[in-house]
């Protein structure tokens, strides 16, 4: 099959014929339909600690929806051509394990094949395609629980989401989905800013000073870029939460005062469980949700990492591996 593997840092992702793979006892084959192109992987390819991935080379694209093609040894309850998006799950946080996280603990979706483990399968409802399953499976679901579990976004808050790349998007359209809250976004690129509008967004800005009028219940920063955290700390009102998504920077400074006079809360976010996956599809299928999606060649993969670590891209970019043939 055609894949796109990852060897290590020194070298780019490399288009490769590899074997099709046999799912064992707890999994399943799927033909891949869709797979989306995450930021996440831009940080893969240049992270010397290897921290995010659990073995290397790893096929990488772990927003992976496809037809199951095969069932493993003893599998029981999944059928042969049904359509299925694999599950990362994170929440409850405990619960998390790597080593069956697709593209990311084993070999994920840049490919024409992959194995799915049972325990994270969720069948695609209804009126769902693959591309925007898979893309509900880490850019959506992340964005919803971001917003929704830990910033507690709900129809009085006043929310600001900074980064309006394809998680603060999707966290735009889930807030509205949702909620009746006002949500405002902040990127350094205003090309951004009419799909925010578009979208639902009040006002947007390039920086939070701009938006300095304004008291916030929540902030969510999907981008994490330096200093962010510290000037979100002082824009929330007393009470508030800001929650960190985007891992940009390698450090934060936060003036403790910020938090202690105000009772402001810091939360680290990551993920999503599989019931709010399940939540994301329903808004979808419901017409509530509608994600903003590219297709790209397979062969582009590369080009499209690029595109996205560049920061040029609003929405998701997603592959068809079956197009290969
Ligand atoms: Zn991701």
């Amino acid at each position: 099959m055609k894949a796109f593997e990852f060897q290590d840092i020194y070298t780019p992702l490399q288009e490769r014929d590899l074997p099709r793979p046999q799912p064992r006892e707890g999994q399943v084959l799927i033909e891949v339909k869709a797979a989306g192109l995450c930021h996440s992987d831009c940080l893969i390819l240049r992270d010397e600690t290897y921290s995010m991935i659990a073995q290397h080379p790893i096929i990488l694209g772990h927003e992976v929806a496809g037809t199951i093609i095969e069932l493993g040894p003893r599998v029981s309850g999944f059928q042969i051509g049904e359509n299925i998006v694999s599950a990362l799950i994170s929440h409850p946080i405990s619960n998390a394990d790597l080593a069956t996280a697709i593209g990311l603990g084993y070999n994920g979706g840049y490919a024409e094949f992959a194995i799915v483990y049972t325990e994270n399968i969720v069948r695609i409802p209804l009126g769902v395609t693959f591309a925007q399953a898979a893309v509900a499976a880490d850019s959506i679901s992340t964005a919803y629980h971001a917003l929704i579990t830990e910033a507690r976004v709900n129809d009085t808050s006043t929310v600001c989401i900074i980064g309006l790349g394809g998680l603060g998007v999707a966290g735009i359209q889930v807030v509205n989905a949702l909620t009746r809250a006002k949500v405002y976004g902040i990127d350094i690129n205003t090309r951004k800013f009419d799909a925010a509008h578009r979208l639902g967004a009040v006002q947007c800005a390039t920086n939070l000073e701009e938006l300095g009028h304004i008291w916030f219940d929540a902030i969510v920063d999907f981008a994490g870029a330096e200093g962010i955290a510290a000037a979100a700390a002082s824009a929330v009102k007393a009470g508030g939460r800001v929650v960190l998504v985007g891992i940009g920077a390698t450090e934060i400074t936060l003036d403790p005062r910020s938090l202690v006079f105000k009772n402001v809360a810091v939360q680290g976010s990551i993920g999503a469980s599989k019931s709010e996956l399940e939540q994301v599809l329903q808004c979808i299928a419901d017409g509530r949700l509608i994600p903003v999606l590219e297709e790209v060649p397979f062969a582009d993969i590369p080009r499209g990492l690029e595109r996205l670590e560049k920061g040029g891209v609003t929405g998701r970019l997603y592959v068809d591996p079956s197009k290969t043939a």
